[in-house]
Protein backbone atom coordinates (compact mmCIF):
# COMPACT_ATOMS: atom_id res chain seq x y z
CA UNK A 1 0.00 0.00 0.00
CA UNK A 2 1.54 3.60 -0.78
CA UNK A 3 0.95 5.83 1.81
CA UNK A 4 -1.86 8.19 1.90
CA UNK A 5 -1.43 11.47 0.26
CA UNK A 6 -0.40 14.03 3.20
CA UNK A 7 -3.51 15.66 2.69
CA UNK A 8 -5.36 13.37 4.23
CA UNK A 9 -4.15 12.37 7.19
CA UNK A 10 -2.25 16.23 8.10
CA UNK A 11 -5.39 18.00 9.19
CA UNK A 12 -7.62 16.94 11.92
CA UNK A 13 -10.09 18.21 14.14
CA UNK A 14 -8.14 17.42 17.42
CA UNK A 15 -5.27 19.95 15.75
CA UNK A 16 -8.00 22.60 15.68
CA UNK A 17 -9.36 21.94 19.06
CA UNK A 18 -5.51 21.94 20.48
CA UNK A 19 -5.10 25.74 18.96
CA UNK A 20 -8.52 26.70 19.82
CA UNK A 21 -7.69 25.78 23.73
CA UNK A 22 -4.37 28.26 23.40
CA UNK A 23 -6.52 30.84 21.83
CA UNK A 24 -8.60 30.25 24.80
CA UNK A 25 -6.17 30.42 27.43
CA UNK A 26 -4.28 33.53 25.91
CA UNK A 27 -7.05 35.27 26.01
CA UNK A 28 -7.62 34.41 29.07
CA UNK A 29 -4.13 35.34 30.33
CA UNK A 30 -4.74 38.50 28.74
CA UNK A 31 -8.01 39.20 29.87
CA UNK A 32 -9.47 39.36 26.79
CA UNK A 33 -12.73 37.87 24.78
CA UNK A 34 -12.75 34.72 23.37
CA UNK A 35 -14.76 36.63 20.22
CA UNK A 36 -12.29 39.20 20.08
CA UNK A 37 -9.85 36.99 18.06
CA UNK A 38 -10.63 35.77 15.07
CA UNK A 39 -8.80 32.20 14.19
CA UNK A 40 -7.88 32.10 10.37
CA UNK A 41 -6.79 28.62 9.34
CA UNK A 42 -4.24 28.77 6.98
CA UNK A 43 -5.17 25.75 4.46
CA UNK A 44 -2.55 27.19 1.41
CA UNK A 45 -0.52 24.10 -0.49
CA UNK A 46 -3.55 21.28 0.83
CA UNK A 47 -6.52 20.03 -1.39
CA UNK A 48 -9.81 20.11 -0.63
CA UNK A 49 -10.01 16.51 0.83
CA UNK A 50 -7.90 18.37 3.96
CA UNK A 51 -9.79 21.24 4.31
CA UNK A 52 -13.46 19.02 4.46
CA UNK A 53 -12.86 17.98 8.16
CA UNK A 54 -11.65 21.40 9.14
CA UNK A 55 -15.04 22.44 7.86
CA UNK A 56 -16.71 20.07 9.41
CA UNK A 57 -15.56 20.53 13.13
CA UNK A 58 -16.86 23.92 12.54
CA UNK A 59 -14.12 26.18 11.25
CA UNK A 60 -15.24 29.05 8.89
CA UNK A 61 -12.36 31.50 8.15
CA UNK A 62 -9.57 29.97 6.20
CA UNK A 63 -6.49 31.86 4.76
CA UNK A 64 -4.71 31.18 1.50
CA UNK A 65 -1.38 33.22 0.55
CA UNK A 66 -2.07 32.27 -3.95
CA UNK A 67 -4.96 33.75 -5.74
CA UNK A 68 -4.56 31.09 -8.35
CA UNK A 69 -4.70 27.97 -6.18
CA UNK A 70 -7.64 29.63 -3.88
CA UNK A 71 -9.21 30.07 -7.49
CA UNK A 72 -8.91 26.22 -8.24
CA UNK A 73 -10.22 25.23 -4.56
CA UNK A 74 -12.36 27.46 -2.98
CA UNK A 75 -15.30 27.95 -4.88
CA UNK A 76 -16.67 25.10 -4.92
CA UNK A 77 -15.90 24.10 -1.01
CA UNK A 78 -17.83 27.93 -0.58
CA UNK A 79 -20.69 26.24 -2.62
CA UNK A 80 -20.79 23.35 -0.52
CA UNK A 81 -21.22 24.85 2.67
CA UNK A 82 -22.32 28.55 3.01
CA UNK A 83 -21.24 31.26 5.26
CA UNK A 84 -17.19 30.43 4.61
CA UNK A 85 -15.28 33.67 4.66
CA UNK A 86 -11.73 33.45 2.81
CA UNK A 87 -8.62 35.62 3.50
CA UNK A 88 -5.70 36.19 1.09
CA UNK A 89 -2.63 36.43 3.26
CA UNK A 90 -0.30 36.58 0.82
CA UNK A 91 1.15 39.04 -1.89
CA UNK A 92 -1.07 40.77 -4.25
CA UNK A 93 0.22 41.58 -7.84
CA UNK A 94 -2.12 44.25 -8.91
CA UNK A 95 -3.15 42.15 -12.61
CA UNK A 96 -4.62 39.93 -9.87
CA UNK A 97 -6.99 42.29 -8.33
CA UNK A 98 -10.07 41.80 -10.12
CA UNK A 99 -9.71 38.10 -8.96
CA UNK A 100 -8.93 38.98 -5.79
CA UNK A 101 -11.61 41.17 -4.68
CA UNK A 102 -14.03 38.67 -6.60
CA UNK A 103 -12.97 35.96 -4.54
CA UNK A 104 -11.65 37.29 -1.13
CA UNK A 105 -13.65 38.40 1.84
CA UNK A 106 -10.63 40.23 3.46
CA UNK A 107 -7.22 41.09 2.26
CA UNK A 108 -4.19 41.23 4.36
CA UNK A 109 -1.29 42.43 1.65
CA UNK A 110 -2.07 45.79 0.93
CA UNK A 111 1.17 47.46 0.44
CA UNK A 112 1.87 50.42 -2.75
CA UNK A 113 -0.34 52.88 -4.69
CA UNK A 114 -0.24 50.85 -7.72
CA UNK A 115 -2.23 47.98 -5.53
CA UNK A 116 -4.56 50.81 -3.89
CA UNK A 117 -5.12 51.98 -7.04
CA UNK A 118 -6.23 48.42 -8.28
CA UNK A 119 -8.32 47.48 -5.42
CA UNK A 120 -9.93 50.57 -5.55
CA UNK A 121 -11.46 50.15 -9.10
CA UNK A 122 -12.34 46.51 -8.74
CA UNK A 123 -14.00 47.26 -5.56
CA UNK A 124 -16.18 50.26 -7.35
CA UNK A 125 -16.76 48.27 -10.77
CA UNK A 126 -17.82 44.92 -8.36
CA UNK A 127 -19.57 46.84 -5.21
CA UNK A 128 -18.01 44.44 -3.47
CA UNK A 129 -15.72 45.52 -0.25
CA UNK A 130 -13.51 42.79 1.17
CA UNK A 131 -11.90 44.10 4.64
CA UNK A 132 -8.24 45.30 3.88
CA UNK A 133 -4.82 45.29 6.19
CA UNK A 134 -1.87 47.16 5.31
CA UNK A 135 0.83 45.33 5.48
CA UNK A 136 3.79 46.49 7.69
CA UNK A 137 7.62 44.99 7.24
CA UNK A 138 8.08 45.61 10.70
CA UNK A 139 11.46 43.83 10.63
CA UNK A 140 12.29 46.12 7.52
CA UNK A 141 13.69 43.08 5.75
CA UNK A 142 14.39 43.69 1.95
CA UNK A 143 13.16 40.30 0.77
CA UNK A 144 9.70 41.06 2.49
CA UNK A 145 6.73 42.66 1.15
CA UNK A 146 4.88 45.46 3.19
CA UNK A 147 5.66 49.15 3.90
CA UNK A 148 8.57 50.68 6.04
CA UNK A 149 7.15 51.30 9.83
CA UNK A 150 8.18 55.05 9.18
CA UNK A 151 6.30 55.39 6.14
CA UNK A 152 3.20 53.45 7.40
CA UNK A 153 0.78 56.98 8.46
CA UNK A 154 1.74 58.56 5.24
CA UNK A 155 0.55 55.43 3.64
CA UNK A 156 -2.55 54.71 5.48
CA UNK A 157 -3.46 58.47 4.96
CA UNK A 158 -3.06 58.03 1.33
CA UNK A 159 -5.07 55.05 1.58
CA UNK A 160 -8.07 56.86 2.49
CA UNK A 161 -7.23 60.34 0.80
CA UNK A 162 -5.97 59.41 -2.34
CA UNK A 163 -8.06 55.87 -3.09
CA UNK A 164 -10.89 55.80 -0.89
CA UNK A 165 -10.05 52.53 1.09
CA UNK A 166 -11.61 51.98 4.40
CA UNK A 167 -8.97 50.36 6.05
CA UNK A 168 -8.99 47.73 8.89
CA UNK A 169 -6.10 47.14 10.54
CA UNK A 170 -2.43 46.29 10.06
CA UNK A 171 -1.05 42.78 9.35
CA UNK A 172 2.80 42.12 9.85
CA UNK A 173 4.83 38.51 9.89
CA UNK A 174 7.93 39.05 12.17
CA UNK A 175 11.44 38.06 10.73
CA UNK A 176 11.81 34.14 11.72
CA UNK A 177 15.26 35.03 13.50
CA UNK A 178 14.02 37.35 16.31
CA UNK A 179 11.73 37.51 18.97
CA UNK A 180 7.92 38.23 17.84
CA UNK A 181 7.12 40.46 20.30
CA UNK A 182 8.43 43.53 19.55
CA UNK A 183 7.25 43.15 16.29
CA UNK A 184 3.90 42.95 17.39
CA UNK A 185 4.38 45.59 19.93
CA UNK A 186 5.61 47.98 17.18
CA UNK A 187 2.16 46.89 14.90
CA UNK A 188 -0.21 47.50 17.57
CA UNK A 189 1.33 50.98 18.29
CA UNK A 190 1.00 52.13 14.31
CA UNK A 191 -2.39 50.80 14.29
CA UNK A 192 -3.75 52.63 17.51
CA UNK A 193 -2.16 55.99 16.11
CA UNK A 194 -3.70 55.61 12.75
CA UNK A 195 -7.43 54.59 14.43
CA UNK A 196 -7.38 51.07 13.22
CA UNK A 197 -9.27 48.51 15.23
CA UNK A 198 -7.89 45.05 13.59
CA UNK A 199 -4.17 43.71 13.80
CA UNK A 200 -3.45 40.67 11.90
CA UNK A 201 -0.85 38.84 13.73
CA UNK A 202 0.60 35.79 15.10
CA UNK A 203 1.38 32.23 13.26
CA UNK A 204 1.29 28.80 14.66
CA UNK A 205 4.36 29.80 16.78
CA UNK A 206 3.44 32.68 18.61
CA UNK A 207 -0.02 33.56 18.13
CA UNK A 208 -0.68 32.84 21.63
CA UNK A 209 2.24 35.45 21.74
CA UNK A 210 0.19 37.51 19.70
CA UNK A 211 -2.55 37.35 21.31
CA UNK A 212 -1.00 38.88 23.93
CA UNK A 213 -0.09 41.90 21.87
CA UNK A 214 -3.08 42.71 20.54
CA UNK A 215 -3.76 40.52 17.75
CA UNK A 216 -7.45 40.18 16.49
CA UNK A 217 -6.92 37.93 13.93
CA UNK A 218 -4.26 34.88 13.94
CA UNK A 219 -3.03 33.00 10.79
CA UNK A 220 -2.36 29.81 11.56
CA UNK A 221 -1.59 26.71 9.23
CA UNK A 222 0.95 24.35 10.07
CA UNK A 223 -0.55 23.78 13.05
CA UNK A 224 -4.22 22.72 12.35
CA UNK A 225 -3.40 21.00 8.83
CA UNK A 226 0.34 19.33 9.08
CA UNK A 227 3.60 20.45 8.33
CA UNK A 228 3.68 21.81 4.22
C1 LIG B 1 1.75 30.40 5.59
C2 LIG B 1 1.41 31.64 6.29
C3 LIG B 1 0.90 31.62 7.59
C4 LIG B 1 0.71 30.36 8.41
O1 LIG B 1 1.96 29.86 8.80
P1 LIG B 1 2.11 28.65 9.84
O2 LIG B 1 3.46 28.82 10.41
O3 LIG B 1 1.95 27.40 9.03
O4 LIG B 1 1.04 28.80 10.84
C5 LIG B 1 0.58 32.84 8.18
N1 LIG B 1 0.73 34.01 7.52
C6 LIG B 1 1.21 34.05 6.26
C7 LIG B 1 1.37 35.38 5.59
C8 LIG B 1 1.57 32.88 5.61
O5 LIG B 1 2.05 32.94 4.35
Amino acid sequence: MPDAPTSFTSSSPSALTAVEQEILRACRDAKRERASVTLIAVSKTFAADAIEPVIAAGQRVFGENRVQEAKGKWPALMAAHPGLSLHLIGPLQSNKAKEAVALFDAIHSVDRPSLCAALAKEIAAQNRHPQLFVQINTGEEPQKAGIAPGEADAFVAACRKDYGLEISGLMCIPPVDEAPGPHFALTAKIAARNGLANLSMGMSADFATAIQFGATHVRVGSAIFGHR
